[in-house]
């Protein structure tokens, strides 16, 4: 199904709640918290600056939910219906949905409308797998005894995501949670809050029971630590960076609780000599300028090969030049800005290092960009550096922003090493048409995806498990494994009489 974008408007003030226990509450302190745009710098969402009270009062909603059995024991035809139809509901408001994504997270309108197209087809993927969930049988080991393993909803999630893709991010934990029985409370940044709320309530709408999924706002360490720290939270599902991940992990040690992480990248992007050029100049392009360059996944180390190097650059520095940066909501526009003051300085803040560091600036460099009309606008120029070594700082740290490092290597070992040479794990790509290299660098580079002369396709198939390698994660989110991580499994034996 296609939808129609809808012709943008201007951007309305939105004002929100939390949701606990199928109702909108305000904060129990009163405050809120104001977001103001990326692109014109003036408030546009008001959302509840919850504190560790509000979390309690969602915890427990939920953990009530979750023992009262009316959800958790539901007959899987059930929770498939309402997947489908929250799958439904989502491309019904796509458009809306879509705008408010582009206001909040300052990316072009076209592309988060794909975003909450590929959530539908994640709650229509879970839909299906919630009625394909089996144990097993062990009946052969002793013939007057049966094992049995069954599954059972992990109990009470505590879901923690990010501001880059908050519709999907949250999806990828929200509809496998559902499939599999459990209740959540859901914090999402505050940054880009309002799809998460408009989720809460298509949900609600599709008949998931009350304090099933409930929804606070909050600062990170107050209300996210209280659902870490809590006994009464089974499992943490959290994608954000690697600093936070750890924090998160130790924070969660006292409970022993279930945790799946989803953390930081610095993804190699890599050209063998033989590749499709331009195909491989687009896969670069798209790999590191995608949502400014806000992407875990993002190809921000671009390994070329010594031979291609020069002309691969040439092609990769005109096509960059070609970008316009600008509101997301004209259509022209094809980069927006950065999403906050912090994350503006941060990349600034790399930018100028690779210029100390000795690395070749080939176009872009630090400072505002200046879009007319929107002079408040966190706008950061596409930047590539050449030249870089394994040893800058731009080499090795995740920047979050359209700022790419190329490096050149000389042979295949050459690549693996230089690829491998990163605490993260995220994802890879490989540019060859040679099958033999393609599956050696895809066997050799430790890392959770790898693609093979396309880029940034992972999440487009909700079949496909998702997650990082090293300190890029833990677990697997989609696919049967993403269903797995909100399962306990139980073994039952039997001894039979005679
Ligand atoms: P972040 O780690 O700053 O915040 C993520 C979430 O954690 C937010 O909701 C935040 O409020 C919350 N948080 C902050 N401190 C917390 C604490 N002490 N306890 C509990 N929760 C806390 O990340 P961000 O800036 O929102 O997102 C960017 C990061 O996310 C990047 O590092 C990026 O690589 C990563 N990311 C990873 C994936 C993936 O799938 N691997 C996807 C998208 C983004």
């Amino acid at each position: 199904m296609t939808t129609e974008v809808s012709k943008p408007k201007t951007a309305a003030m939105r004002s929100y709640q939390n949701f606990i226990n199928g109702k909108w509450v305000s904060p129990i302190s009163g405050q809120i918290y104001e977001r103001k745009s990326p692109i014109t710098g003036q408030t546009i969402v008001q959302i509840p600056w919850s504190d560790q009270a509000d979390a309690d009062t969602a915890i427990q909603a939920a953990r009530q939910a979750f023992d009262r059995g009316n959800w958790s024991k539901s007959h899987a035809y059930t929770r498939h219906d309402v997947l489908g139809k929250i799958a439904q509901a989502l491309r019904v408001k796509a458009s809306e949905l879509a705008q408010t994504l582009c206001e909040e997270v300052g990316r072009p309108l076209e592309i988060c409308l794909g975003e909450v197209q590929i959530t539908a087809q994640v709650y229509d993927y879970f839909a299906g797998l919630a009625l394909d969930v089996k144990g097993e049988s062990i009946t052969q080991h002793d013939s007057s005894a049966i094992g049995l393993t069954i599954h059972e909803p992990v109990g009470v999630v505590g879901i923690i995501t990010p501001w880059n893709f908050p519709l999907l991010l949250v999806s990828w934990k929200i509809a496998p949670a559902l499939a599999a029985g459990c209740t959540m409370v859901v914090k999402p940044s505050e940054f880009t809050p309002s799809s998460t709320f408009m989720l809460a309530e298509i949900i609600a709408q599709a008949g998931v029971p009350e304090g099933v999924i409930n929804i606070v706002t909050g600062d990170g360490p107050v209300v996210g630590e209280r659902l870490v720290e809590s006994p009464l939270v089974d499992k943490i599902a959290f994608t954000g960076s690697t600093a936070i991940g750890r924090r998160i992990m130790a924070k969660a040690a006292p409970t022993l609780k279930r945790i799946s992480l989803e953390l930081g990248g610095k993804s190699p992007n890599i050209v063998f000599p033989d590749a499709d050029l331009a195909a491989a100049v687009g896969g670069a392009f798209f790999g590191i300028y995608l949502n400014s360059g806000q992407v875990c996944q993002a190809g921000s180390r671009l390994l070329l090969h010594e031979s291609i190097k020069d002309e691969f650059v040439e092609q990769l520095v005109a096509a960059t030049k070609n970008i316009k940066l600008g509101d997301p909501m004209d259509s022209t526009t094809t980069m927006g800005p950065v999403i906050n003051e912090k994350q503006f300085d941060r990349i600034q803040g790399y930018i100028q290092a690779g210029q100390t560091d000795g690395a070749k600036m080939l176009i872009g460099g630090s400072g505002r960009y200046s879009v007319e009309g929107l002079e408040q606008g966190l706008f950061v120029q596409p930047t590539i550096f050449d030249a870089v070594n394994g040893e800058m700082a731009i080499a090795r740290e995740e920047i979050f922003g359209p700022v790419l490092s190329v490096i050149s290597f000389k042979d295949e070992a050459d690549a693996l090493q230089i690829a491998n040479n990163s605490m993260y794990g995220l994802t890879a790509a490989v540019w060859t048409k040679n099958l033999d290299t393609a599956m050696r660098m895809a066997k050799g580079i430790r890392v959770g995806t790898v693609w093979v002369n396309t880029y940034h396709t992972a999440g487009l198939e909700p079949c496909m498990p998702y997650g990082g390698y090293k300190q890029s994660g833990i677990g697997r989110e989609l696919g049967h494994k993403g269903l797995e991580e909100y399962f306990e499994t139980k073994s039952i034996q039997i001894k039979l009489g005679n």
